[in-house]
């Protein structure tokens, strides 16, 4: 990625930002309390960290790129480029938007590391990137390895991290949807209420509403929280308190911190402890 893609890129997250920061502003789903704009400095200092971690890892695995030729099994199907792309999409979808989700709460040493993005008491737009260069890289990773062993096209990938800023910046946002509506969209798309149930401290719906785009991932695969919880949920985690304020180092050190011990015994567990709630 060239210094001026980079620059591109960045100026289109921080355009979608500034434009979920004012709906916010029109439409708040909850009442930001006045400590809550104390946290927006750490966030976006780790949103300028993961600016740079994702331009360091598509340089290198642009360098790779060239040495390393995509196996191009979707190539070899024949399928037409229109069907490549959307092929491409759902399966970078499920892969950097699910699957690296839920392995990240399910697998305690990437749980140190994710649980920065949780720690946030409040969530807003500026949440969306409040996320460790760990996580950055781990998320890389199921990008990285579909991409190569598909030979997804480079338009699927550019409008799958397109939707997934978009939808990211969107999903977090503090913004209030019509509830009719949010029932429609929500049976295929990943709303902001769906999303905020994901923030919430109770683990049986922490460890539900994993995906970034489509909701299918979450309901076939037992995940799904319905949206309508949304409303009562309390954001943060239980043993993080304070965090909220920590600053950007602060929030960088934290998976090396000693109180950074498992929270989340079993994924399994805590769905079935979570059942018929
Ligand atoms: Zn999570």
């Amino acid at each position: 990625m060239t210094a001026r893609e980079f620059l591109t890129n960045v100026t289109i997250i921080l355009t979608i930002m500034a434009i979920g920061a004012l709906i916010e502003t029109a439409l708040p789903m909850f009442v930001a309390r006045p400590w809550a704009r104390g946290r927006r400095g750490a966030n976006l200092g780790l949103t300028a960290l993961s600016f740079v971690s994702n331009w360091l890892l598509a340089s290198v695995a642009a360098t790779a790129a060239l040495s390393l030729r995509p196996t191009g099994l979707l190539a070899r199907l024949g399928w037409p480029i229109w069907l490549d792309i959307v092929v491409g999409i759902v399966v970078l979808d499920f892969s950097v938007g699910y699957a690296s989700h839920r392995t990240m709460h399910a697998w305690p040493a990437m749980w140190r590391f994710h649980r920065v993005h949780h720690s946030d008491a409040f969530v807003d737009v500026t949440t969306t990137y409040r996320t460790h260069p760990v996580e950055t890289g781990w998320r890389f990773l199921f990008a990285i390895v579909p991409i190569w062993l598909l030979g997804i096209p480079a338009q699927a990938v550019v409008i799958q991290r397109l939707l997934q800023a978009t939808n990211g910046v969107i999903e977090h946002g503090n913004i209030r949807l019509w509830p009719p509506l949010d029932r429609v969209l929500s049976l295929v798309w990943v709303t902001p209420n769906v999303h905020k149930i994901h923030h919430s401290r109770d683990f049986s719906e922490t460890n539900s509403n994993y995906a970034n785009l489509l909701t299918i991932y979450d309901r076939l695969l037992g995940t799904y929280t319905p949206s309508t919880r949304a409303a009562s949920v309390v954001y943060g985690l239980d043993n993080a308190e304070g965090m909220s304020k920590a600053s950007c180092p602060g929030l960088v050190t934290m998976p090396f911190q000693s109180s950074a011990r498992r929270e989340l015994p079993d994924t399994k567990v805590r769905f079935e402890a979570g059942a018929g709630r």
